[in-house]
C-alpha cells in the first residue's frame, strides 16, 4: 500500500463509531503535530465556548492525556474530548457542521465533531497529572498500584475505566486486559493478589500499546478476544455477556472459565 493512503486514512480518525480510547488520542496527536509552532487563521464551529479567543494565535504544543487531546496557546490550553460520537478530521471535512475547525496556512485545518470543547486556564502541566496516562513517558505503575489498593472496594472493570487512575483506558482496553490476565470483570480490586494486581496495572499499558499498534496497522478489531465476541478463544467457553456491568454501567464480555472471579469462596 503506498504510503500516502496510509497517512490519509490514520488523518482521517475514528473509523468505527466508538469512543476513542487513549491510543487512538495518541494517533491523532501524532497525526497533527505538525500544527505546532503554526498560528491560527481560521476559527468555525458551533462550540458555545469563546473559540475566537485562538483566532490569531500561536499554538504552542500539540499534547494528550488520556482520552483528552489538547493544544497550548499562550496562557491558555485547548482540551477536546471526543466523548461517545466524537470524531476528527485533518485536512478534510466531514457533511455534518464541525463543532470547532481551526485553519492553518496552505488551506490545512483541524476540524472536530461532537465533541466537548473546553479551555484550560494556564499551563496544561498545571492541569494534568501525566504519570496518570497510560501512554504517557511519564506512567508511573507504583503510582497507579498504590491508587487500586487505595480503592479496595471498586470491581476490576470499575477500576481500569477510572481516569484518575489509568488515563486512556476505555471499554475495549478494560476488556480485553481483563481477560488477558484472567480476571473476571467484578472482583474487588482488594481481593486480588498482590502479583495480579501488578499484573493488571502493567497489562493496562501494554495492552494499549498494542491497541495503537494494531490501530495503526488497521488490525485492531481482528486482535479482539472477548470484545464484541461470542466465544473464548482460549477455551471456546460461549462469552459472558453484560450491557450495563459496574458503576461505569459499560458492556462487559468477559469468559467464566479462565477468568476467575476474586473474592468469592
Ligand atoms: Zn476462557
Amino acid at each position: 500500500m503506498p504510503q500516502t493512503a496510509v497517512d490519509a486514512r490514520l488523518m482521517r480518525g475514528a473509523d468505527t463509531p466508538v469512543m476513542p480510547e487513549g491510543p487512538s488520542i495518541v494517533i491523532l496527536r501524532e497525526a497533527a503535530t505538525h500544527f505546532a509552532g503554526r498560528k491560527v487563521l481560521r476559527v468555525a464551529g458551533n462550540s458555545t465556548q469563546a473559540i475566537e479567543r485562538m483566532r490569531g494565535r500561536k499554538v504552542l504544543a500539540v499534547r494528550s492525556w488520556g482520552k483528552h487531546f489538547l493544544l497550548q496557546f499562550d496562557g491558555f490550553g485547548l482540551r477536546i474530548h471526543f466523548m461517545l460520537f466524537g470524531s476528527w478530521r485533518i485536512n478534510e471535512t466531514k457533511t455534518t457542521p464541525p463543532r470547532l475547525s481551526l485553519g492553518f496556512s496552505r488551506g490545512e485545518a483541524l476540524n472536530f465533531y461532537a465533541c466537548s470543547v473546553k479551555f484550560i486556564e494556564g499551563d496544561l502541566d498545571q492541569a494534568y497529572d501525566w504519570s496518570a496516562d497510560v501512554m504517557s513517558e511519564a506512567w508511573d505503575a507504583a503510582a497507579a498500584r498504590r491508587k487500586l489498593r487505595a480503592r479496595p472496594q471498586a470491581i476490576a472493570a470499575d477500576a481500569l475505566l477510572d481516569q484518575d487512575l489509568f488515563a486512556g483506558v476505555g471499554n475495549i482496553i478494560k476488556n480485553e486486559v481483563l481477560h488477558r490476565i484472567r480476571v473476571h470483570p467484578e472482583s474487588p480490586a482488594g481481593a486480588l493478589p498482590p502479583r495480579k494486581l501488578a499484573e493488571l496495572v502493567a497489562q493496562a499499558r501494554e495492552y494499549s500499546f498494542d491497541f495503537y499498534r494494531w490501530k495503526k496497522e488497521f488490525v485492531l478489531k481482528k486482535h479482539w478476544q472477548v470484545h464484541a465476541r461470542r466465544t473464548c478463544p482460549r477455551d471456546g467457553t460461549p462469552l459472558s455477556y453484560r450491557k450495563h456491568l459496574g458503576l461505569a454501567k459499560r458492556r462487559a464480555f468477559w469468559c467464566d472459565t479462565c477468568q476467575r472471579l476474586y473474592g468469592v469462596d
